[in-house]
């Protein structure tokens, strides 16, 4: 997942929703305009083409109506039809109109008996649908092309072929019978005319408009390039008007006499594109303001978003700040938004308590280790004093029998390896036991105490002095070269006891027995054996000697 800070989760949820719904605003009133815009524009193309219908109906029956009328004419009910009268008629008709191209009269055969600037006179008509259709009633037709007339008159000035419409009535006698047919045929151009300027009166209202003519069965007839195309019929649903295929369009059947076959109608179109521009402008403008809107709205929300993250981003920095046992740490307690300030003020007081209890701990780590290396220094003088109690004499203070043994088996094991001798001296006191008796047991412990004493002043630091039991002492002696022999040591300590004061007693003697480490000793035993005999030999020999 992507970790983004609150501070652009905020930004961009702001500016996303706004976005959102100015969009759709925009997106919906510009829906509901473009529908209102097609109302509007098709309300107006509906006008158009209706006035367009009525004065185009309006034209068609005059047309028709005067035809009618030249063909009730008196001498052509008698049966006069080359009476000059209605030559004359016709002429002034078709001077005053300039859309009539020809106007004429016909016997029942279809001969043409008059006509205006004698065109087709004494030619057959029999053949066109107007003088087949006028023998049965009024008429009036869809445009066609000159036929007969296309040689006899000028062309239109942008080379088009002539076309008409034509106009027809039968000729009638007294009885009722039909003895001939008035025609008329009048320039298409003039019909379109009609229609063009109708439109274009309201082109003010409604740009790239465009009017057609449609025949009965939906062909185009004008304009000239879309002659012949399908156009839809109305939607029966629609309120005269249809959106499709890119235009607006509506449909209007022009008003005309029963009495003729005619149905045309009068389509009125305009491009939607045209139709829908405004729509289409103020849609524009609501996008750009919902943009612009959502440019503002991101920006407040990111300044709203930094003044709710800042204090938040601050918490996690501080936060991380503990974790990691950085110094500094700072927490906010002041927040206008309530939760903010609370949190800053929980984790505050949290690392407070954090902080004061890591104190406590480290205290009572150091106190503990205290203790510890105390109790380790007094743990290690009671060793000391153990080990010091285990090898040495309570009351003389020097080595006791325990540690004398062990020396001496060592002594005997180094001697075997490396045959370098070494001697033990067997210190007897004299006649202790009358010392005892004479000053009692306590004056004893004194003169024992002493006798070490003496003992350890007349030997070397490395001289191994031991109380070996009663009033019996043990030295060990490693170097026993001259002038220092086992022999002048003994006599040195005996001298030192001789001579020396014994205080409540006077004086004390010893007999020392010297024995020697010999190759030949199995067991260290035997070297005390033979330091025994010696002494035995001294306190036989008179005691206070060495022997
Ligand atoms: P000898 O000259 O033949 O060695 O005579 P002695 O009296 O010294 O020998 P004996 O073995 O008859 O007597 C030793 C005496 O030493 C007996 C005992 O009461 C005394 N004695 C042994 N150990 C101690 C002690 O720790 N303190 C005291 N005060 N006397 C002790
Ligand atoms: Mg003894
Ligand atoms: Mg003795």
């Amino acid at each position: 997942m992507l970790k983004a800070s609150l501070r652009s989760h905020l930004t961009l949820w702001f500016a996303g929703l706004s976005l959102l719904t100015l969009l759709s605003v925009g997106f919906y009133v510009g829906h509901i305009a473009t529908e209102q815009m097609k109302q509007a524009s098709g309300n107006a193309l509906l006008s158009t083409a209706r006035s367009a219908a009525v004065l185009l109906g309006e034209q068609l029956r005059e047309r028709q109506l005067e035809v009618y009328l030249l063909s009730r004419a008196p001498h052509l009910e008698r049966g006069d039809l080359d009476n000059p009268l209605i030559l004359r008629s016709m002429q002034l008709r078709t001077q005053a109109r300039t859309e009539y191209a020809w106007m004429g009269v016909t016997d029942a055969s279809g001969q043409v008996h008059q006509a205006v600037n004698g065109l087709l006179v004494g030619q057959s008509v029999q053949a066109r649908p107007w003088f087949q259709a006028g023998l049965r009633g009024e008429y009036t037709g869809d445009p066609h092309e000159a036929v007969l007339l296309a040689k006899l008159l000028p062309g239109l000035p942008n080379g088009e072929p002539l076309r008409f419409i034509d106009f027809a009535a039968p000729i009638r006698n007294a009885e009722g019978q039909v003895i001939g047919v008035l025609g008329a045929h009048a320039h298409w151009n003039w019909v379109t005319r009609i229609v063009e300027s109708a439109a274009m009166s309201h082109k003010g209202v409604a740009p790239d408009i465009e009017a057609l003519i449609i025949d009965h069965d939906g062909k185009v007839l004008y304009p000239e390039a879309l002659v012949g195309q399908q156009l839809a019929a109305n939607d029966p649903a629609s309120p005269g008007w249809t959106a499709g295929n890119g235009y607006l369009t509506s449909v209007v059947t022009v008003p005309t006499p029963s009495s003729t076959a005619l149905s045309w109608s009068i389509a009125v179109r305009q491009p939607l594109d045209t139709a829908l521009q405004p729509a289409r402008l103020l849609l524009y403008k609501l996008l750009l303001l919902g943009v612009f809107a959502a440019v503002v709205f991101a920006l407040v929300a990111y300044y709203l978003a930094l003044y709710l993250s800042r204090p938040i981003e601050q918490l996690a920095h501080s936060a991380k700040q503990v974790q990691n046992n950085q110094p500094g740490a700072h927490f906010a307690l002041q927040h206008p938004v309530q939760e903010i300030a609370q949190l800053g003020q929980s984790i505050d007081a949290m690392t407070q308590s954090l902080l004061a209890k890591e104190r406590e701990l480290q205290d009572a780590n150091a106190s503990l280790e205290a203790t510890v290396a105390q109790r380790t220094a007094a743990l290690t003088q009671a060793n000391a004093e153990l080990m010091n109690l285990a090898t040495h004499d309570a009351l003389t203070g020097v080595y006791n029998r325990r540690r004398f043994d062990e020396k001496l088996t060592e002594y005997s094991l180094l001697f075997r390896r490396t045959g370098r001798p070494f001697a033990l001296l067997l210190i007897d006191a004299d006649h202790f036991k009358r010392i005892n008796d004479t000053h009692g047991h306590a004056v004893g412990d004194d003169v024992l105490r002493q006798l070490a004493q003496l003992i350890q002043l007349s030997t070397r630091a490395t001289d191994f002095v031991a109380r070996y039991g009663g009033e019996e002492f043990a030295v060990l002696l490693p170097e026993i070269a001259k002038p220092d022999t086992p022999e002048v040591v003994a006599e040195k300590i005996r001298t030192a006891v001789a001579d020396a004061l014994f205080p409540a007693v006077g004086d004390v003697t010893v007999s020392i027995g010297v024995g020697l480490a010999d190759p030949a000793d199995n067991h260290h035993t035997a070297l005390i054996k033979r330091a025994d005999q010696q002494l035995y030999q001294a306190k036989a020999a008179g005691r206070n000697q060495v022997a």
